[in-house]
């Protein structure tokens, strides 16, 4: 998956088209990410010990990483980065736009 926790994208369909944030949790196997203020969902509550009220919260929900392009910290370029080798053999991503490891 070439998306990871704590990059920064936008979303490119939907309800939640052309909102940026950062992807707080990814899925690789179900190639999904949880993306900060995108897909809120209300989840119910039980009241607990430490929340006696219990109600309604609403919490992000995943969203197919297909659905979002990663956006370059570097030239803010919406393009997802792509993969190279170094000559060290550490694999790295870099910006298709402006070519920064990212
Ligand atoms: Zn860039």
């Amino acid at each position: 998956m070439r998306i990871k926790k704590g990059d920064k994208v936008i979303v490119i369909t939907g309800e939640y088209k052309g909102v940026e944030g950062e992807v707080l949790k990814s899925f690789p196997k179900a190639n999904t990410v949880i993306v900060e203020k995108v897909n809120f969902m209300k989840k119910h509550q039980r009241p607990t010990q430490q929340n006696q009220e219990g109600g309604i919260f609403e919490i992000e929900a995943p969203i197919d990483v297909s659905n979002v392009k990663f956006v370059c910290p570097h030239c803010s370029a919406h393009a997802n980065p792509k993969k190279k080798t170094l000559k060290d053999k550490t694999r790295t991503r870099y910006c298709p736009e402006c070519e920064e490891i990212v």
